[in-house]
Formats: structure tokens, C-alpha cells, sequence
């Protein structure tokens, strides 16, 4: 990037940000569905974290519930991007619900790692944050055989039962330098502790952690456009900051800007979190040219260009019912 002159002012917006394969599937899964069966479809947990696009699909006839008990019996029931554990599954078919399951494939993928480490009585340390939901999923998939270790100063004193039988593997949305250190510190306690047979922090998590990092070194102020239980926002912020920014701070849209952020500020990094639609990030960039800044430059580290197919369910020609 090129080094601005003392006093400049810039805004330089990073990409990849904003809406990653998962995230896309899952609000078309929810449109899809609403086309398809009529309003109203249930949605178990938000779709995707994020405040906006819960409230747009809200209008079009979704109706969002935290537990299934909640919807009625036969029912259209999404899962949402985060994925749900076996307990979850078995509730639904209980209660004779048609489910339509929008769980990210790279979600998908982490639950498979564990059923198999599981079945070959391994022990599992899973790197994550207690409460989100993609945790509660994935640990719902063994809870017996699985440990979360949230933080380095966790993978300090874990016990576990037998150090060689031990992997680990984590949620999807991890900040990835924090997650290195994490296992850093379990493998000096456990040298036989095994990998995850791929990476777990999925592709959007990184590349826009990498994007904002670059930008952030150079950055008086990042703004990360995303909601606050979105784990993948959230860690934006945190990697802006550890890169170099003097500040960052994370807003749901526009208004949530403050005034007081921008004294002595001249370079302006804008990023969004991997549940954001691009018009929230577009009505950030619109205020700051209207506080004076210039039109935001574009830095691309790399091309995305996966996309999932949508959910089985959703793929079958329609049956008359
Ligand atoms: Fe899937 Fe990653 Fe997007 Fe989550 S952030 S929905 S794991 S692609």
C-alpha cells in the first residue's frame, strides 16, 4: 500500500469483507424457502449474526425462535449457518418438524472431523467460545469426549485423560494468530496432541483477517461494520488493533459512527465482518464523505470465489403435499 503524505486523508476499504459462501447460502436458503412454502418459515437462532439481514427476512415472513419447542408441530423449520448438534436433529424429527438444514458445509466439515477423531477414541480440544452457538453444535456432537479451551491461559491448564489420544480442532470464525498460540502452548503440554485433518478456521475468517491486518498498520482508525455476537466482527477488531491500528471499533451501520473517533485521524481502514451485507458498509463509506474524507479506496488482498449449492432440501424437484 502506498504510504500517504503527512495530513492526507484516506479511507481504505478491505477486501475480501462482508458476505462469505456460508453466509450467502444461508439468507437464500431462507428466501428460497419462504418462496417455496409460504410464510410463515421458522428460523431456529438467527439465520447469521447479523442484525439487518434478521430484521429484512423478518418482513418477508420468517419468524425467529431459540429452541424448537417454540415452533408448531410439521412445521418449515430452518437451522441456521452455525450448525445444530445430534440433540437438536432428534428434536426436530420429535416433533415431525421439515427441516431445512442451512449449517455452513465448513461447519458441517468441523462436526465430521470430531464424529471420526471420536470413534477412534481420541479426546478432542475444541478451541472456541462458550455460548455461541456454532460451539454448541459442534460439542453436541460428542460432549463427553470434548474440552473447550477459550483462550492460551486455558491451554495452560487443561486436564486431560490420556495425552496420547489427543486432537483438536476449532470453531470457524477464531482470530487465527490467537488460535497458533493457543495450540502452541497444548502441544508443549501434549506432544502427541493430533491436527485437524484440515483447516478448521474456514477461508472467509482468514482472508479477512489478512486484508484488514495489512490495512490496519497503517490506520489511525478501523471501523468493522458487523453485529456483536458476530464472533468473526468481533475478532476484526481484535486483529486491527494487535496489526497496528490506533483505534477500532465495531458498529451495527452509519449511525452507530461517533463523532469524538475521528480527532487526529487521517487514515480510515473499513472493513466488515462475514454476516454483513455490503449496504451497511457502503452507509459507513457515505458518512465518512460526508465528515470530509475522500472516496475509499479498494484494497484487494485475494479473490474469493467459492460458492456452496444450496441445501438438499431446497434442490429436490417440489413434491405436491
Ligand atoms: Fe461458513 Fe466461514 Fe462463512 Fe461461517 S464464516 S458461514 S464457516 S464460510
Amino acid at each position: 500500500p502506498r504510504t500517504p503524505e503527512a495530513g492526507e486523508k484516506r479511507v481504505v476499504v478491505a477486501s475480501p469483507r462482508g458476505y462469505c459462501a456460508g453466509v450467502d447460502r444461508a439468507v437464500v436458503t431462507v428466501e428460497k424457502a419462504l418462496e417455496r412454502y409460504g410464510a410463515p418459515v421458522y428460523v431456529r437462532k438467527q439465520i447469521v449474526h447479523n442484525k439487518h439481514v434478521v430484521e429484512t427476512l423478518e418482513q418477508r415472513g420468517a419468524i425467529f425462535v431459540e429452541e424448537l419447542d417454540e415452533v408448531p408441530e410439521g412445521a418449515h423449520t430452518v437451522f441456521s449457518a452455525h450448525g445444530v448438534s445430534p440433540a437438536v436433529h432428534a428434536q426436530a424429527t420429535e416433533r415431525n418438524l421439515l427441516t431445512i438444514d442451512a449449517t455452513c458445509p465448513l461447519v458441517t466439515k468441523v462436526h465430521t472431523e470430531a464424529k471420526r477423531f471420536v470413534r477412534s477414541d481420541m479426546q478432542i480440544l475444541f478451541i472456541g467460545h462458550a455460548g455461541h452457538e456454532e460451539v454448541e453444535g459442534t460439542m453436541g456432537e460428542a460432549p463427553d469426549d470434548m474440552i473447550l479451551v477459550q483462550s492460551p491461559e486455558e491451554a495452560r491448564t487443561v486436564e486431560v485423560d490420556n495425552p496420547d489420544k489427543l486432537a483438536w480442532l476449532s470453531q470457524t470464525t477464531l482470530s487465527v494468530d490467537e488460535t497458533m498460540a493457543t495450540v502452541e502452548i497444548l502441544r508443549e503440554r501434549f506432544p502427541n496432541l493430533q491436527d485437524p485433518p484440515s483447516e478448521d478456521i474456514c477461508y472467509a475468517t482468514s482472508n479477512r483477517q489478512a486484508a484488514i491486518k495489512q490495512i490496519a498498520a497503517h490506520s489511525d482508525l478501523v471501523i468493522v461494520v458487523g453485529s456483536a455476537n458476530s464472533s468473526n466482527s468481533n475478532r476484526l477488531v481484535e486483529v486491527a488493533l494487535d496489526a497496528g491500528a490506533k483505534a477500532s471499533y465495531r458498529v451495527d451501520h452509519a449511525a452507530e459512527v461517533k463523532d469524538e473517533w475521528f480527532e487526529g485521524v487521517d487514515t480510515i481502514g473499513v472493513t466488515s465482518g462475514a454476516s454483513v451485507p455490503d449496504i451497511l458498509v457502503r452507509g459507513v463509506l457515505e458518512l465518512l464523505e460526508e465528515k470530509g474524507y475522500p472516496k475509499a479506496v479498494e484494497e484487494q488482498l485475494t479473490e474469493e470465489t467459492l460458492t456452496f449449492s444450496l441445501p438438499r432440501e431446497l434442490r429436490a424437484p417440489r413434491t405436491i403435499d
